[in-house]
């Protein structure tokens, strides 16, 4: 069965949307019914560009079973270019390559499967950018 959490974050896990406030021009991800801005409850749908920069991460050396095969691995919190920041995982980079304001771009790719439903899940990670 399909998680109901998993099917209602499709519009943010599978195409980055977020929402602009239309009173204030303040962007949420994930949306929400009021902006903690200005209390309005007026959005439109805007997509993020999937350009950000790294603020802070972790690595996972001791990871949930899940992702056992995976670790270790790179946990970050990243800011869009939009100013809203998302927790994600950084691939395809050695972790001593991070660093504060990395730049990187969000990629569209597997996060896990579901074993017993047969449900794969797919979301964003980030992929550090080399300049
Ligand atoms: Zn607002």
């Amino acid at each position: 069965m399909k998680s109901p959490q998993y099917t209602r974050e499709i519009p943010q896990r599978y195409r980055l949307e977020a929402q602009k406030c239309k009173q204030c021009g303040k962007i949420h991800f994930p949306p929400r019914l009021i902006c903690d801005a200005c209390q309005s409850r007026d959005f439109e749908d805007v997509h993020l560009a999937g350009k950000g920069r790294v603020l802070t991460w972790t690595v996972i050396h001791v990871a949930p079973a899940k992702f056992d095969l995976e670790a270790p691995y790179v946990i970050a919190i990243v800011e869009m270019e939009e100013g809203v920041r998302l927790t994600c995982q950084v691939v395809d980079c050695n972790p001593e390559e991070l660093a504060l304001n990395a730049p990187v771009e969000m990629v569209f790719r597997r996060i896990q499967e579901d074993g017993q439903a047969d449900i794969i899940q797919y979301g964003h990670k980030a992929v550090l950018q080399r300049e």
